[in-house]
């Protein structure tokens, strides 16, 4: 059976636009992106495209007009409502910066709603650049194609985070120190993953941590994980346990028949 394919093919390239979007609205993307599709990309007037503004989903765009430094699109129809992400936060010890922003492109892969730096007693990063972090996670959801950003929190020492907890929001506290299995641990409904600095965790922030209701420690096997890779395989996990995978589309034959 020849497979239909997929209109609009996802081949398309696909822009976030930080305003609300609608039907027929004329918009002028920015320099960046201009140069991308007009430059890089060699699109001219009629060429379609795909754009999401976190808001109301992802639109079907033709552009206008394109000239060297502008590009002006038209929304010519809703492809896709904002999706609901699973309620899972990532809250990690901020590491070093090309790790760090390898770990915001593959949590926003992953499906992480929430990132939440954590300054704990080891964490040795002073200074998070947070527009470069969430131009990452951007990047990865225009990859990715999700509909929802991430929301990049403002970084919190790890008392406060303690002291402000969510009540029922289960807290997965990932400890090289022993503790249930992950996949037995992870469930529906409201919940955080909590990874350490390289330098691990204080004995006084496990005891801090193990004192709030919702925390669990778990672990991710028996050897030391890096921060980095201790936090995708905590998502992956999570995600493929209580999270979405085994409920999307692309794995049911619906829409586009993966490769
Ligand atoms: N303190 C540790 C050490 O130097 O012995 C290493 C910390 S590890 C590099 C960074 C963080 O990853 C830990 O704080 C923990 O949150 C998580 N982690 C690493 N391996 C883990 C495992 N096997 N189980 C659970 N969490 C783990």
């Amino acid at each position: 059976m020849v497979a239909t394919p997929a209109w609009p093919p996802s081949s398309l390239p696909r822009l976030f636009v930080d305003e609300a979007l609608g039907d027929g609205l004329l918009l002028t993307l920015d320099a960046a992106q201009a140069n991308y599709l007009g430059n890089v990309l060699r699109l001219g007037a009629g060429s379609e495209i795909k754009l999401f503004d976190d808001r109301t989903g992802e639109w079907l765009a033709r552009v206008e007009e394109a000239g060297k430094r502008r590009l002006s699109v038209r929304i010519e129809g809703h492809l896709r409502a904002r999706e609901q992400v699973p309620d899972l936060w990532l809250a990690f010890a901020p590491i070093k910066r090309g790790r760090i922003d390898w770990l915001v492109e593959k949590a926003t892969e992953l499906g992480a709603a929430r990132l939440v730096p954590v300054v704990t007693r080891r964490t040795v990063v002073e200074r998070l650049n947070l527009d470069r972090l969430r131009a990452h996670a951007i990047e990865a959801a225009e990859q990715c194609e999700r509909t929802a950003l991430p929301e990049l929190a403002e970084p919190q020492k790890l008392d406060a985070l303690l002291r402000g907890w969510p009540a029922g929001r289960a807290l997965h506290f990932a400890d090289e120190a022993g503790g249930e299995p992950l996949a037995e641990a992870a469930g529906p409904g409201p919940a955080a993953i909590l990874i350490g600095p390289e330098g691990g965790f204080t004995d006084e922030e496990r005891s801090a941590i193990l004192k709030l209701a919702e925390a669990r420690p778990v672990s991710l096997g028996p050897r030391i994980l890096r921060a980095d890779t201790a936090a995708i395989a905590a998502l992956a996990i999570w995600m493929s346990k209580a999270g979405d995978w085994s409920s999307s589309p692309r794995f049911r034959g619906e829409g586009d028949h993966p490769q």
